[in-house]
């Protein structure tokens, strides 16, 4: 018989379980209570149910499906964990506690990436597959249960770990809606990061949700952008900057472009102008992250002089920019590609 995993049941789902075992109906709601309300990790700690029930959980069910490979912790706090997934698919995500007690997960949306982006080693290794709900949901639950035993609380999500989230889009909104009801993070609190798919940006744009939103930009001239996005072929970035404007206009939301900051290829004055120009009168921030090196690209992070004239170019087009602080460097914490550090200087609201 196949285990039934409660994170993939809806809380009327769970009712139809429960009465499916010969239990009655409150017990789904004093299992529900457990898992999101007390974030336990197993039946056993169920302590209101009885001894026959926990039994019969454990031989028909389980809470979640992700099992732990290794679990690295960098010097700042930052943690990494990576999953095997039931099909052997491996998928990493990152905690990371602020001095603010904000306590940041970064989660995957896929096992690789199809988009192909040459700078990042998650587009090095290709696609796997698309995340179920449930999977994506789960690394954010882990953090939350781990927390709450030590008396703290997860405090926001990015979607910046492995994969295209637009790519995969509804299971991450699946995971979105999960993420505010079960564990009661506040839409504000939840970016979603896309490479660019304007037709899912529209898309997003009519969801009705404070989601934030951050677009992956770094470079401003269509035929570079492709060589670094190959994904820019499909959609250029007039499309994409149409579709960007579309949802500050529809969601009367700030996007943020986020900026790969490389020696030499994007971090030049005339590259600031260019894009000051592009992004001027959007309501936007651009937020700087120097490059993390990796494996097959042969690109350097571009130093902090450099970073801080661009950004002050951009502020003559009224754009304004933060540079993020590079969190778990010393375990390469990047969900397999970024130096996570992620939004840090992020204004909430
Ligand atoms: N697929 C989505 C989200 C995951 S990547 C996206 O591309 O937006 C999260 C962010 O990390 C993106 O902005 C991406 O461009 C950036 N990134 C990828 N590889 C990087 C690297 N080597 N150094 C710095 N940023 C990187
Ligand atoms: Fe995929 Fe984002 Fe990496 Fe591009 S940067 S390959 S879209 S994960």
């Amino acid at each position: 018989m196949t285990m039934v995993n409660l994170y993939d049941l809806s809380r009327s789902e769970l009712d139809d379980f429960v009465i499916g075992l010969g239990d009655e109906r409150y017990r789904a709601r004093q299992i529900w209570d457990w898992m999101y309300g007390r974030r336990v990790d197993r039946f056993d700690a169920m302590s209101n149910l009885p001894k026959a029930t926990i039994a019969e959980l454990r031989e028909t069910a389980t809470l979640g499906s992700l099992e732990l490979v290794a679990r690295q912790q960098s010097r700042d706090g930052t943690e990494k964990r990576l999953y095997r997934l039931v099909d052997g698919q491996l998928i990493e995500s990152v905690l990371m506690p602020y001095d603010d007690d904000r306590k940041t997960a970064c989660i995957s949306s896929q096992a690789g990436c199809a988009m192909g982006c040459v700078f990042c080693a998650t587009g090095q290794m290709g696609f796997g597959r698309n995340l179920a709900a449930s999977e994506i949901f789960e690394q954010a639950m882990i953090f939350a249960r781990d927390l709450a035993g030590r008396g703290e609380r997860l405090s926001n999500v990015v979607f910046m770990g492995m994969g295209e989230p637009f790519h995969n889009y509804d299971a991450t909104l699946t995971a979105v809606r999960q993420l505010m009801a079960r564990l009661k993070i506040g839409a504000r609190h939840i970016t979603i990061s896309t490479v660019g798919l304007a037709p899912q940006i529209r898309r997003f744009a009519d969801e009705g949700l404070q989601l934030r939103l951050a677009v992956s930009l770094h470079k401003t001239v269509d035929a570079q952008r492709s060589a670094l996005m190959p994904v820019n072929k499909r959609w250029g970035i007039h499309a994409l900057l149409d579709a960007c404007r579309y949802y500050v206009v529809r969601t009367n939301r700030r996007i943020t472009f986020e900026w790969a900051a490389i020696a030499g290829e994007n971090d030049t004055e005339e590259e600031a102008h260019r894009l000051g120009r592009l992004l001027s009168g959007l309501l936007c921030q651009v937020n700087i992250i120097p490059l993390n090196p990796t494996g097959d690209f042969a690109g350097l992070p571009a130093d902090t002089a450099r970073i801080e004239n661009f950004s002050r170019a951009l502020r003559g087009y009224g754009v304004s920019s933060t540079v993020r602080v590079r969190r778990g460097i010393d375990i390469d914490a990047g969900c397999g590609q970024l130096i996570t550090e992620v939004l840090r200087d992020m204004p909430v609201g």
